[in-house]
């Protein structure tokens, strides 16, 4: 059902701040006078692109929607402000260590993401984490700088933990971070087997709580960390045969979207405790791996809810560096270097979702016919009603209208059974019902939102709602769990200069009940309708669903069961052009690691090259050598998954 407005009064920059684009978006996303969203790649240093005209041009060149469009200088800025903001940080608080961050690779496998991230990371030398052996092998045949960390986490067998001993023969800093109480006995039994050990962490199970969404994943009941009495065995184990000169990493991660700082503070002062009680035991340390958590703004309220978070970037590296170093100096202990596995804070930014509507139910409503002579009393009673409510602008008077309306068309329905009104008239006397109900919620549509509606009134715009229909199938595809639990802004790309006459929600084609997308994001709350647009005949209507990076590709790629979403990879030019760097042709049920862009073969041609140099250096023995790539063979053969 269509709500008409008039228009005079709505610019582009009210459509920005309907959607929150002015809040979340800032500083990638903006909007045109023409009413498109803009994207400036590059954040606050310039150069805009017009997103509709970019999918104008893109379609010109084969490409079709849905589409995902990954801005690699989004990706490269965020890098920069992560590190920027810990420079700054470890300023403020003349902090005496570094900053050492690594991208966990589960958060966006794909090979041009992690390559990106890699290479823009060099100069910081930005490393990787693992979180299963799939992971591993994609993060050592990607990283080459021998100063990057790569933490290696996740469930661990004998093999994974033999190829991060060999890795570090090979010049790499694989630290192995033992999760399960069981590791470390692995660990021991790996290194005597080889004569070599592996750069040593441990992650503790800490018992601040995260208030966010993955909360139950940690605390004392988590399924990953030691507790206490496990961590101390496993130190004095790592003595007894001669490793604790390994262990040199505290690791602990609260669980992904922290909302509210609070929890960050409270896990950080009772890891930092835990690190300076390491040391104590005579454990070398030096580094605190804060894990992921960092949180990202999704409906730019600065909240505590779920969908966003009540710190910055700046906020969140105030805290990590004041906390560690309130931890250590009383103690007199060193400080350690800092690191962070921030997926979320990097990766999100820069993947945008574009999908087309090819339809909507309930909007396009034959016009009124006029009235005929003889029109039966109910129809004209109805006729009064609706230019009653056109005229009036009193609450009160508009219930009370639409209580006529309803009455009048339960008598058109009672009439018609008896005989008295054919089936065109009682199909006017629904029409004329809708009419009113659209009016009403017209005018409800100007008041401001904490006006006092009744309910029946407030109501009435969500029972007049229309379902537009997405060209997209990841609605049917995606977990229950993704649809119901997780917000992201979606919004028109065009048209956000012309005030959105209709509240809507989104289903696939299918109809499935799992094929919807009907929550969005509301300033720290959640609405089940997005205010659209109505669809005008041959116009396209494009969606953005913004804020993607992370976690969610496989949406647009790997779970599709249409199989060919593509996706481009796009960069600034300074003329302020652009260039499509990589085109991603998606792909269906091809292995993981393949379906990830990965091609094991060259991976296995890197390390083949690398452990080569490494023999010719001397640090590394041929059966050694030969060893790593049996495993690496081996472990390739049976990844057909990757671990969440
Ligand atoms: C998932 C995960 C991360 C990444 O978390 P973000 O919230 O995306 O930063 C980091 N470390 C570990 C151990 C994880 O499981």
């Amino acid at each position: 059902m269509v709500i008409q407005a008039n228009n005079n009064t709505w610019t582009a920059a009210d459509g920005a701040a309907l959607y929150g684009l002015d809040r979340w978006g800032d500083p990638y996303f903006g909007v045109s006078e023409r009413g498109h969203v803009m994207v400036q790649p590059q954040g606050d240093r310039g150069g805009a692109l017009d997103l509709v005209e970019l999918v104008q041009e893109l379609q010109g060149r084969g490409l079709g929607l849905p589409l995902l469009i990954r801005f690699d200088d989004i990706l490269e800025d965020r890098l920069e402000r992560l590190h920027a903001a810990f420079e700054r940080a470890i300023a403020q608080y003349g902090y005496s260590g570094r900053y050492q961050g690594v991208f966990p690779v589960k958060c966006n496998q794909q090979r041009h993401v992690v390559e990106q991230l890699v290479e823009s990371g060099r100069r910081w030398h930005f490393g990787l984490e693992a979180g299963s052996k799939a992971e591993l092998l994609i993060a050592l045949s990607l990283l080459s700088d021998p100063e990057a960390l790569l933490i290696c986490n996740g469930t661990k067998d004998r093999r994974y933990i033999e190829t991060a001993i060999l890795a570090r023969r090979l010049g790499r800093q694989p630290v192995v971070v033992i999760e399960q109480a069981d590791e470390a006995q692995r660990i021991i039994e790996a290194s005597q087997a080889l004569g070599a050990a592996p750069l040593i962490g441990i992650r503790a199970r800490l018992s601040s709580r995260s208030s966010g969404r993955w909360g139950s994943s940690v605390g004392e009941k988590a399924k990953f960390g030691l507790s206490l009495p496990d961590l101390l065995a496993s130190v004095e184990a790592l003595r007894d045969a001669g490793l604790l000169n390994e262990l040199r990493l505290l690791h602990f991660h609260v669980g992904s979207q922290i909302s509210d700082i609070a929890v960050l503070k409270d896990a950080l002062q009772e890891a930092g405790q835990i690190y300076v009680e390491l040391t104590r035991l005579g454990a070398p340390m030096g580094y605190l791996d804060v894990g992921g958590g960092l949180g990202v703004d999704y409906d730019g309220s600065r909240t505590a809810t779920a969908a966003s978070t009540n710190y910055s970037l700046q906020n969140y590296a105030n805290d990590v560096v004041a906390t560690v170093r309130e931890c250590c100096q009383p103690h007199g202990v060193p400080v350690p270097t800092l690191v962070s596995e921030s997926g979320r804070a990097l990766a999100s930014h820069f993947s945008v979702l574009v999908f087309d509507v090819l339809g909507a139910e309930g909007q396009h409503q034959p016009a009124l016919p006029a009235p005929a002579e003889d029109e039966p009393l109910v129809l004209r009673n109805l006729r009064d009603t609706l230019q009653a409510v056109e005229a009036t602008q009193e609450l009160e008077q508009l219930q009370e209208a639409w209580n006529d309306a309803l009455k009048f068309k339960d008598d058109a329905l009672a009439a018609f059974r008896l005989g008295y009104l054919n089936l065109p008239q009682r199909a006017i006397a629904e029409q004329l019902t809708a009419a009113c109900g659209a009016a009403i919620a017209r005018y409800l549509g100007t008041l401001p939102a904490d006006a006092q509606v009744p309910e029946e009134l407030r109501r009435l715009p969500a029972s007049l709602a229309s379902t537009y229909y997405a060209n997209l199938s990841i609605f049917r595809s995606a977990p229950d769990t993704w649809a119901i639990d997780q917000l992201f802004p979606v919004l028109p790309i065009q048209r956000l200069h012309e005030r959105p006459t209709a509240l809507g929600s989104f289903a696939d084609l299918t109809c499935d009940s799992d094929g919807k997308l009907e929550r969005f994001i509301d300033r720290g709350q959640v609405k089940s309708l997005l205010e659209l647009h109505n669809l005008q005949p041959e116009q396209p209507y494009w969606i953005g669903l913004f804020l993607a990076g992370a976690y969610q590709e496989v949406m647009g790629n790997l779970h599709n069961l249409f199989g060919s979403t593509d996706a481009v990879h796009l960069r600034l030019l300074p003329s302020g052009g652009y260039t499509v760097d990589h085109v991603v042709r998606g792909d269906t049920n091809a292995k993981v690691m393949q379906a990830m862009e990965h091609n094991p073969e060259l991976l296995l041609e890197r390390l083949r090259l690398a452990s080569e140099e490494a023999i010719g250096r001397g640090q590394l023995k041929i059966s050694e050598a030969s060893r790593l790539m049996a495993h690496l063979e081996a472990s390739l053969g049976q990844t057909t998954y990757l671990k969440g």
